[in-house]
């Protein structure tokens, strides 16, 4: 082995979800929202002055930046603005995990964290949930140099009550604990009111999903003023973490049209609980899921190949294997009402 080669950063690999481009499919792979951006969106697209583009876009995204504030009902100097919520945790575990100490995690979550994590070569715990993959508040009541969890978790889908969040921030006041919200709006309850009390916590939130714009990457989290100054600072540093001119005009159209995101998020919850009725009829064990994706097993069948038979129907699903369960998971995303029924008529002739 080559002496570079001995020194190169060996990080988790990361397999991405399949983003096949197939003119019929049913694309449940990779939890995108099945409906279109807000109108708004479009017409931005339509009457954007390509002059705009000519000159550097405002690297404080300061548009943007108020109308999400103004939003949450939170002030300019608690928000800020990446590109993509991918890209505002990478900037979070940079800045806020430095310690010696491991930051701590839950086993199942985001496969993205302990990506990072070796990346920046942080040591980190990853703590089992139990038997139902709930998350023990318990466990994160301990010495740690930061924490990170997803809430409602992915790829479970399950809800930690509000209180619970509170109970770790409470408990963690020396390390900063970022709750990655990226489901929250599909019926959860956020933590951005526990910012007024802690100075610690950091909640997270994407356009990706509730807002139809996982195309655009758009991320932004929320703070006490001091903690996002700090982050502020080393975003200067790193140019491309710098939005376009064009993606800030998209997410001020989307952020300002509450009615197409009441609308539609309405919808994908009144489809995912339709879809756990007929699973559950179909014999599929499941969490209560409150994101816009269901956790699921069949547990008479091989859903692997299940999976490979929906996959042979252009339905795309994840699965997840885990080495302390015995049955392989799949993750179907909430799509549109019909692209569901579709969905349950297939399952229905295959079992
Ligand atoms: N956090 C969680 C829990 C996620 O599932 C995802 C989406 N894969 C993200 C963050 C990142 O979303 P984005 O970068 O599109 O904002």
């Amino acid at each position: 082995m080559r002496k570079w080669e001995e020194n190169v950063r060996k990080v988790t690999p990361y397999t991405p979800g399949e983003q096949p481009k197939l003119e019929s499919m049913i694309k449940l792979n990779t939890n995108e929202n099945p409906y279109p951006p807000a109108p708004g969106v479009e017409k931005v697209l339509r009457s954007f002055d390509v002059n705009r583009l000519r000159m550097y876009p405002d690297p404080l995204v300061n548009d943007l930046r108020s109308a999400i504030a103004k939003r949450y009902g939170m002030t300019v100097d608690q928000t800020f603005v990446g590109v993509g919520s991918d890209d505002v945790i990478a900037m979070l575990f940079m800045t806020f995990f430095n310690s010696k100490k491991p930051i701590l995690f839950p086993d199942i979550t985001y496969s993205f964290y302990d990506v990072w994590a070796d990346m920046l070569r942080i040591p980190y715990e990853q703590i089992p949930l139990d038997e139902q993959f709930q998350l023990n508040p318990q466990d994160y009541c301990r010495d740690n140099g930061g924490i990170i969890f997803p809430n409602p978790n992915a790829p479970t889908g399950e809800l930690l009550p509000l209180s619970a969040v509170e109970q770790i921030v409470q408990a963690n006041p020396d390390v900063v604990v970022i709750v990655d919200e990226a489901y929250i709006d599909f019926g959860g309850e956020s933590a951005i009111g526990l910012i007024e009390k802690y100075d610690n916590v950091i909640v997270v939130q994407t356009f990706s999903k509730s807002r139809s714009l996982a195309g655009s990457r758009i991320g932004y989290c929320f703070g006490n003023p001091t903690l996002i100054k700090y982050l502020n600072d080393v975003k200067y540093s790193f140019n491309s973490y710098t939005m376009d001119a064009l993606t800030i005009a998209l997410g001020t159209a989307a952020i300002n049209d509450e009615d197409y995101f009441a609308q539609t998020t309405a919808k994908i919850i009144q489809t995912r609980e339709w879809t756990k009725t007929q699973l559950k009829r179909l014999g599929f064990v499941f969490g209560d899921s409150m994101s816009n994706f269901i956790f699921a097993t069949h547990p008479k069948i091989d859903n692997i190949a299940l999976f490979e038979a929906l996959r042979e129907e252009h339905i795309f699903v994840r699965h997840f294997n885990h080495p302390k369960r015995i049955a392989p998971y799949l993750r179907i995303s909430i799509g549109t009402q019909e692209e569901m029924e579709k969905l349950i008529t297939f399952l229905e002739n295959y079992l």
